[in-house]
């Protein structure tokens, strides 16, 4: 294993005088936090019998059921088969992914992902011991074209492969969203190939613009895994995540995750639980939405009128981040130090992607700091880009 670059940077970015565009937390000062204060203190005092009690592996009933009523909002509902049975409650998106990888991969095989992907699950197959192999994308998402070329150069080089890992909808870090065409094809092509799909959706819930794409699983019920959280929903500090699973490895993964940490915390379930039936989730996601497009609207406007020419970005309809590629000549990890010195932090493209490159590319977020913040770090980080280039 090795130390992630970015965690070491976010160190440094949380300083309050450092604009942080490097971060990937939520608002959570959105919430109603004096109710949820309090609806955590009953949780103690009046439930504390069963919410500071050890629960099953698979997690509560309860959470499991609430969370397929979530999963029918985006059309994963049980006309295509999901069921509180198949869902198993993980300790975050993150343990979702590691679930996953603790069951199918041994050291040496391969996992296909997008170019760039999610860091956390770099490091979970790095961890793992497998070889990630990246599929290239555009503004609609993984190119088929591209998944079926590295599927044969993975074949063809002799190497076992076992799943697509892919965030199709509002991916980490490219902000960009598969097009409905595009996810059938991809679903095909891992259908004919005999690959599984992990599909990681912790922002589907997120969408500024309209709705987003039905889901991979929502369209295909075999072969597919189905993760997601309630970090970006709800409250990442609760660390709730789960996996819809299929129903055939359901009973493995429950071995596996019992094997791992015996059970999810009871009390950040019962939390997650009272918070879906007691209180207004779904005007929540809403506020969410709203604050999230306008800061969306100030990164993007703050772009257009300040970033060096020849530099290009994703339009992100939903999720938390932009994707920028830098003018020639520009190296995103080497100017991490000047970008401090100057109080803006961003994420070099290189942690994105499992061998390392990605110099041309940086990752923006834009959920947590105000639009008058984003504006200030965007002049800040066009300046040092500007200095950049004059050397
Ligand atoms: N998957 C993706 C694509 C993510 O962006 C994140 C969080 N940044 C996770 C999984 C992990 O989520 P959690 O915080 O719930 O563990």
């Amino acid at each position: 294993m090795t130390a992630s670059e970015i965690r070491a940077l976010f160190a440094v970015a949380s300083r309050p005088e450092v604009v942080s565009l490097a971060g990937g937390a939520p608002y959570i000062a959105a919430l109603p936090l004096d109710a949820v204060g309090e609806m955590l203190g009953r949780l103690g005092s009046e439930h504390g019998s069963t919410t500071l009690q050890y629960g099953i592996g698979q997690g509560t009933i309860e959470l499991r059921e609430k969370i397929c009523e979530v999963m029918a909002l985006s059309g994963i509902d049980v006309g295509c088969g999901a069921s509180p049975d198949d869902v198993v409650v993980t300790i975050g998106g993150q343990q979702a992914i590691d679930l996953v990888a603790r069951l199918f991969l041994d050291p040496g095989d391969v996992v296909l992902a997008e170019g760039p992907t999610y860091v956390g699950a770099l490091g979970v197959f790095q961890a793992a011991q497998a070889q990630v192999e990246h599929v290239a994308m555009d503004a609609d998402g993984l190119i088929p074209a591209a998944l079926e070329a590295t599927i044969a150069a993975v074949r063809a080089s002799g190497r076992r492969m076992k799943f697509l890992y892919t965030i199709p909808t509002y991916q980490n870090p490219a902000g960009v969203t598969m097009s409905e065409e595009r996810r059938e094809q991809v679903l095909d092509i891992c259908e004919r190939e005999g690959l599984l799909v992990v599909e990681d959706d912790p922002y589907g819930q997120l969408g500024f613009d309209g709705d987003a794409p039905r889901p991979l699983r929502a369209r295909r019920r075999d072969g597919v895994f189905y993760l997601s959280t309630f970090s970006k929903t709800f409250a990442p500090g609760l660390r709730v995540g789960w996996i819809l699973a299929p129903h055939a490895v359901r009973d493995k993964l429950v071995i596996a995750t019992e094997a791992t940490i015996l059970c999810p915390s009871a009390f950040a379930q019962a939390a997650v639980t009272q918070y879906l039936t007691t209180m207004p989730w779904r005007e929540q996601l809403k506020v969410y939405r709203e604050v999230y497009r306008e800061r969306r609207d100030a990164l993007l406007d703050s772009l257009d009128d300040l970033m060096p020419v020849g530099t290009t970005w994703t339009r992100p309809s939903g999720g938390l981040f932009v994707w920028a590629t830098l003018p020639d000549g520009l190296d995103s990890k080497a100017m991490v130090p000047r970008a401090i010195a100057a109080r803006v932090a961003y994420v070099p493209g290189t942690g994105f992607y499992a061998d390392g490159t990605g110099q041309r590319y940086m990752r923006l977020n834009f959920s947590f700091p105000s639009p008058e913040r984003i504006r200030e770090g965007v002049r800040r980080l066009s300046g040092v880009m500007e200095q950049e280039l004059a050397t």
